[in-house]
């Protein structure tokens, strides 16, 4: 069908960006694509606000996106005439904070450390350099994805192992989440990507009429992959993909590869076959 309309809501890591390296270069043709018939890119990550600004402006997708797996939601100011309820003006955008703060994720992940005898540690806890380490990000970046504010990735180590489920189980009963993302489990609150697209997309649904695209590859992602009308998965480096996604999402178009040109790939076919 021509002239279809889309809405993309990406995810960033080991999705639109290279899992290793970082990059985009692959994506390029459909970066292009996307900006010359103006559909919108949404950048729905696990990043903090301060990282996921950075690839917005490489990207200059201009638009709205969403951080810290849910915890926060940033409308770009010309998607709204008026401050949109319970947002805050935050520069070029209206924010909304969705997620249960640090300081009560880092209380309960210490209190689960304490009675539990484990040492199950976050990026606030370590160094810029052991984040750069652990993460493979530059340091710059490394520090900005220490300073947190939804949401911890969680650094297990071997020996805690087995504690992981007895973590997600006691943070379930006390209403939070621990979720898998990529390279890290992460506690967070009940706010998930699939919040923030809601959030997001109703300020996006006036145009009307337009087919929202979500592309993820983990766990984190499933809640939005969920709402979209289309979910497009991604596969890993070696090709395989998150069995979890793939048993929930039976229907999901599977990207022809992995990384950046995958993504393009993917996203230039779906609008290629009007889909
Ligand atoms: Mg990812």
């Amino acid at each position: 069908m021509a002239g279809r309309r889309y809405i993309l809501f990406s995810d960033l890591d080991g999705t639109l960006l290279d899992v290793r390296t970082f990059g985009f270069d692959g994506a390029r043709p459909a970066l292009e694509t996307l900006r010359a018939k103006g559909i919108p890119l949404v950048l729905m990550t696990s990043k903090t606000a301060e990282e996921t600004l950075g690839y917005v402006r490489v990207l200059a997708t201009g638009e709205s996106f969403s951080v810290e797996n849910g915890g926060a939601a940033y409308l770009a100011v010309h998607r709204a005439l008026a401050p949109p309820p319970g947002s805050v003006g935050d520069g070029e955008y209206f924010r909304w904070d969705l997620g249960v703060s640090v300081r009560r994720l880092t209380g309960f992940l210490q209190a689960f450390n304490r009675s539990r005898g484990t040492d199950i540690r976050t990026f606030g806890d370590l160094t810029v350099e052991e984040v750069a380490a652990a993460t493979g990000l530059p340091l710059g970046e490394a520090d900005q994805a220490r300073r947190r504010r939804f949401d911890l990735p969680l650094i297990v180590p071997p020996e805690d192992g087995s504690a992981l489920e007895l973590l997600r189980s006691e943070a379930e009963a006390a209403g939070l989440a621990v979720v898998g993302g990529g390279l890290f489990p992460h506690l967070k609150g009940p706010a998930d990507k699939g919040t923030a697209f809601d959030r997001l997309l109703s300020h996006y649904a006036a145009s009307g009429g337009s087919r929202t695209v979500a592309l993820g590859d983990s766990a984190n992602d499933l809640p939005m992959l969920a709402k979209a009308d289309l979910a497009v998965l991604m596969p890993r480096p070696d090709g395989s993909f998150d069995p979890g996604l793939r048993a929930a999402l039976p229907r999901a178009i599977l990207a022809p590869g992995p990384g950046p040109a995958g993504w393009a790939e993917a996203v230039l076919d779906i609008i290629r076959q009007g889909r």
